[in-house]
């Protein structure tokens, strides 16, 4: 198995249609023993119950809003498996209102809590985990959109949030690169989940890349998994500061037909 013997963590589990649950499964499957956090109380009783099919589950909060939080999900870590392999970051949120309508309509507060949660958060993840993955070939990994790349419809400032968190990638993997630690992101075609519903015209969306994306199909979480198996293993040794478009090929088209 790819992950025998190795830990993990996982930031991002809501519930069973999570993307950070498709990974959780693929890195399971392999071997890897797990933490995984809950956002609040409200997450926590679906979290606790998906963790039990896990082995010997790690279950900590974590409101990656709160420094101290982060700090004490390290901590635990720390306390329980002694060091680390991999991180999955797969956090974000916008308030609803910012996520309809025009960018240029964007509030401050808006904008601050894009970034603080769905960008920043990687920064300070990677800070307080890297001691534990340091001279062990970590690999950090998290998620992205091409929203954040070019302009999708009622993405808005979601997508200046990817931009920063892929920018983000960029200066974490320089910093981290020299202690053995590799940083990548994985850019998802649209999937049906809790985050995404809060995209205005989600159904839309999903129509359009299936029948614009080169394969003709939706993205679905396990495509999602497989490929976040791959950048934690050793396969992806050799691969940092890159983001990886798992989006049915959505990304390369300019125009589809004429
Ligand atoms: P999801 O709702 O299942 O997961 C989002 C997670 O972020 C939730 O678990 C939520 O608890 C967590 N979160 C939000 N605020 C937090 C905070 N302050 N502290 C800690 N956790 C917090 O949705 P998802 O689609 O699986 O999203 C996971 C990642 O994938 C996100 O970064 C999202 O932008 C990205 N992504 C999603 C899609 C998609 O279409 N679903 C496409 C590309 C990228």
């Amino acid at each position: 198995m790819l992950l025998e013997g190795r830990h993990g963590l996982i930031l991002g589990i809501a519930n069973k249609r999570s993307i950070a649950w498709g990974i959780a499964q693929a890195v399971h499957r392999e071997g890897a023993r797990l933490a995984v956090t809950y956002q609040g109380e409200r997450l926590e009783e679906n979290v606790r119950e998906l963790a039990m099919h896990l082995r010997d589950p790690l279950v900590v909060p974590c409101d990656v809003a709160k420094d101290g939080d982060v700090r004490s999900l390290a901590e635990a870590v720390r306390a329980e498996f002694g060091s680390l392999d991999f991180v999955v970051h797969a956090v974000a949120f916008a308030l609803r209102e910012e996520l309809d309508g025009e960018f240029v309509n964007t509030s401050r507060e808006g904008y601050r809590v894009a970034q603080d949660i769905s960008s920043y958060s990687l920064t300070a993840v990677a800070r307080e985990t890297a001691p534990l993955m340091e001279g062990r070939g970590g690999s950090i990994v998290t998620l992205s959109y091409l929203g954040g790349e070019r302009v999708v419809p009622h993405y808005n400032v979601m997508g200046v949030a990817k931009a920063a968190l892929e920018m983000s990638v960029r200066y974490l993997a320089a910093d981290l690169g020299p202690k053995g630690i590799r940083v990548n992101a994985l850019s998802a075609g649209p999937i049906k989940t809790l985050a995404a519903s809060g995209v205005h015209g989600l159904s839309k969306m999903l129509e359009y890349h299936r029948n614009h994306a080169p394969l003709r199909k939706n993205t679905e979480q396990e495509e999602v998994g497989d490929a976040a198996l791959f950048l934690v293993s050793s396969l992806s040794r050799g691969i940092t500061g890159e983001v990886i478009h798992v989006d049915g090929g959505f990304h390369v088209m300019g125009m589809s037909a004429l």
